[in-house]
């Protein structure tokens, strides 16, 4: 058996890049292993340099082609790419590449490029945690940019808009006569709408629909100048069309983060979740470990009617905290 290197020990190689250690780390982080714990610490210090891009639709609506696409893209620019692919439905992690995700195998030969699937299912609300965790070792290994590309359908791709700087959200021509994500409830997430398959010919019946959904929106709100609005851009992997316009709307998006107001505020909710979402782990952590035994006479009492549900709830909530 390899001997156990300590996470602090990896974090130097984390820094200079090396990928073996930052999927040891990634490994660590996804387990919630209280051992990284300290040096996760450090690693948040040092970050925050990376543009991270939610990426978010419908099954089907093209994200993962995209995904590659863009990444490719950014790669030919000079960049280097992090791509997290969170899977609600998968029990499978650690790195593996999906089996649905073969055509991104061509990008894992590419040092510069590092993609991780990250399972969710029964993660306790541990996934906006160990993603923005990850995020954060990506940015220090020097990924700086880092796509999040939400696999399957649930929570996931709401939350994806407090865990991203920019969230770019698929529709898709030829997938029924709505605009998909507007069922999903997804519209309103958009900092950048993408019409994927722009090499089709219903597309542009898709892009005039969404153009059109959203001025609705707009009715009887004034147009903020200083206020960004979501570009809608029709980009096709198969031919290449709207790719540059979808990285100079990334790119604007990360100026933005630079120095505006806007910036800020979603910069202080992303960290306002990421707070919440920690400590809402640890309440559930500590409620597993350590309510097993010390629930007894509460419920007791509950059963005899001799404390409110809420009352139990409170002094269950103090005896955990208790513990510090
Ligand atoms: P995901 O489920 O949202 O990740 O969607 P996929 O990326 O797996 O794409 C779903 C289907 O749409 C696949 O069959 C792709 O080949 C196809 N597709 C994706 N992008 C394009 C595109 O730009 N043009 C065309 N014509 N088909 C595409």
């Amino acid at each position: 058996m390899r001997t156990r290197v300590p996470s602090r020990d990896l974090l130097p190689r984390v820094l200079r890049g090396e990928v073996p250690a930052v999927a040891r780390l990634l490994s660590r982080v996804e387990a919630a292993d209280p051992e990284c714990r300290e040096t996760l610490g450090e690693v948040y210090a040092r970050a925050g340099g990376a543009h991270v891009v939610g990426i978010t639709g419908v099954p089907g609506s093209g994200k993962s082609t995209l995904v590659s696409a863009l990444a490719r893209r950014l790669r030919q620019a000079g960049h280097k790419v992090g791509i997290i692919a969170v899977d609600p439905s998968s029990p499978f992690s650690g790195g593996s590449i999906m089996g649905d995700r073969i055509r991104m195998q061509d990008l894992a030969n590419d040092e510069g490029i590092y993609i991780r699937s990250m399972a969710t299912r029964g993660a306790l609300g541990g996934m906006a945690r160990a993603t923005l965790d990850s995020v954060d070792v990506l940015d220090v290994a020097g990924f700086h940019h880092v796509l999040v590309e939400t696999v399957g359908v649930g929570q996931d791709e709401v939350e994806i808009v407090n865990a991203s700087h920019t969230t770019v959200v698929v529709s898709a021509p030829g997938l029924g006569d709505e605009i998909q994500a507007i069922k999903a409830g997804i519209l309103e997430i958009a900092d950048v709408h993408v019409v994927s398959k722009a090499d089709r010919p219903d597309a542009s019946r898709t892009v005039a629909d969404l153009r059109q959904m959203l001025a609705l929106g707009m009715v009887g709100q004034e147009k903020d100048r200083t206020r960004w609005h979501p570009p809608v851009v029709a980009t096709s992997a198969l031919t290449g069309q709207g790719l540059d316009e979808l990285l100079a709307a990334l790119e604007e998006r990360r100026r933005l983060f630079a120095g505006s107001e806007e910036g800020r505020r979603r910069l202080r909710r992303i960290a306002e979740y990421r707070m919440l979402k920690t400590a809402e782990e640890i309440l559930r952590r500590r409620f597993h470990e350590g309510s097993a035994g010390r629930t007894s006479e509460l419920l007791e009492r509950l059963l005899q009617r001799t404390i409110s549900p809420h009352a139990a709830g409170e002094q269950l909530l103090a005896r955990i905290s208790g513990e510090g």
